[in-house]
């Protein structure tokens, strides 16, 4: 028998939109010793994990949990038991993911209306509100942080919106929990989802969600409990009954809930990632963490500049942690990231659809998220541009970066501070 070697996974500097670089301290935490689900030690941390996740979707939702799986699986939960056959959804796609939501929301019988913009775009919270006037649907699902066009959309007057006309909003917010504001309960989301491998810096794997009320209402009114775990209280026959087991949140729900009815087994080691990675979060605290973003992003963006490259969007509607870059006439962009891969070890994204081959998408999310980072990509992106004869501004790119960590510094040093954001 060949004999193979232990594990031995290379170091890399990992600056995509997911995964990233998970945060050591989680990385510790996830070789703790396996408890059992209902060990009294393991469900206190459960307890805890939810308590911390309300604080980081900043809501007093009752319900906020994580699915197993990966983000999808999040998205799915939400979408499979909230939607019936018929229900009409409404999907604003500005780029790959909400393309996903459709997929997910028409394999579950939905009645699908659909508003697209240009990759690269977003719209204007009033065109979505129009179009829910007119469309008049059950559901709004859309996507927070497009991490495949590097674009947000704003949805602050869109849940208020929807919450006068009766239309529940459910929101991927896959790449910006965590990264920028996701304020469920002042946005007035019904349900959110949020992603561990994008700025949690956390292990794919899990995917926390959060919803109110209204989602638990359609939950009681779908709510079929297995045979084999009901009691005589628990309902077998439902009109609708949510048509996933795995993904059922009304049983989920009494698995996370005082009740602890059986259902899958939990993930441990996931979970004590997840736990440890929303600490670290509020230890940070909200604010901090989202400015630490915005920093380096400026920092990247500056460099990239200073290089002569362009961004493929900047504005009010650029995702803080992803910069997506035109690739220059003439330069092979796998080229470019194979070498950054093989020579520095850093991997950054190329991307879907009508944007493949276009652009790179350079990701600064959680832990990935800091000043060598920032600079040990400008600084490789450089030698592997003039290597692949683009005709870029050589040298231009690490000074204007480091001018925005001095200018940074210093004011940090006006405001009596503690270097918090530059680290
Ligand atoms: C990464 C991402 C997803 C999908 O996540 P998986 O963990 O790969 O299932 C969904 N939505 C958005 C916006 C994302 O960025």
């Amino acid at each position: 028998m060949v004999s193979f070697q232990e594990i031995n996974s290379p170091l890399r500097t990992i600056m995509t939109p997911g995964p990233v670089e998970v945060d050591p301290r989680v990385l510790r935490a996830m070789s703790n010793p396996i408890l059992g689900q209902f060990d009294p030690a393991f469900t206190t941390m459960m307890n805890e994990t939810m308590e911390m996740l309300r604080g980081v979707f900043q809501t007093k939702n009752k319900w906020a949990f994580p699915i197993d799986g990966t983000s999808r699986s999040g998205l799915e939960a939400v979408l499979c038991s909230v939607l019936e056959p018929g229900d009409k959804v409404l999907i604003p796609i500005f780029g790959r993911f909400g393309h996903l939501l459709t997929e997910i929301a028409e394999r579950n019988g939905a009645d699908i209306h659909l508003m697209e913009c240009e990759w690269g775009t977003v719209f204007d919270q009033e065109e979505i509100i129009n179009e829910v006037k007119r469309v008049k649907p059950k559901v709004l699902a859309v996507v927070h942080g497009e991490t495949s066009t590097g674009c947000m959309q704003p949805l602050d007057k869109v849940g208020p919106a929807c919450r006068e006309l009766g239309v529940l909003t459910i929101v991927d917010a896959v790449a910006t929990i965590g990264g920028t504001e996701v304020k469920v309960d002042e946005w007035q989301l019904d349900a959110v989802i949020g992603g561990t491998q994008k700025c949690l810096s956390v292990p794919s794997g899990m995917a926390p969600i959060t919803y109110n009320e209204r989602v638990e209402e359609i939950l009681a009114r779908r709510k079929k409990v297995e045979k084999g775990v009901a009691t005589d209280q628990d309902r077998v026959n439902v009109q609708h009954p949510i048509r996933s087991n795995y993904f059922d949140l009304s049983q989920l729900q009494d698995y996370w809930g005082p009740r602890r009815l059986n259902h899958h087994t939990e993930a441990t080691s996931m979970l004590y990632a997840l736990r440890e990675g929303v600490r670290i979060v509020l230890q940070e605290g909200l604010k901090e963490r989202f400015s630490r973003h915005r920093f380096h992003e400026r920092a990247l963006i500056e460099g990239i500049k200073a290089m002569g490259l362009t961004l493929f969007n900047e504005g009010p509607q650029k995702l803080p942690m992803v910069t997506c870059v035109d690739i220059p006439e003439g330069v092979d962009g796998e080229k470019v990231r194979t070498m950054l891969l093989e020579q520095f070890g850093i991997e950054i994204a190329s991307s879907f659809g009508p944007l493949h081959g276009k652009i790179w998408r350079i990701g600064a999310m959680g832990y990935s998220c800091r000043k060598e980072n920032i600079l040990f990509v400008l600084s490789a992106l450089e030698a592997s541009l003039i290597r692949n004869g683009a005709k870029i501004q050589v040298g231009r790119g690490l000074q204007a970066a480091l001018d925005v960590y001095e200018a940074g510094s210093l004011q940090e040093k006006e405001n009596g501070k503690e270097s918090t954001v530059i680290k």
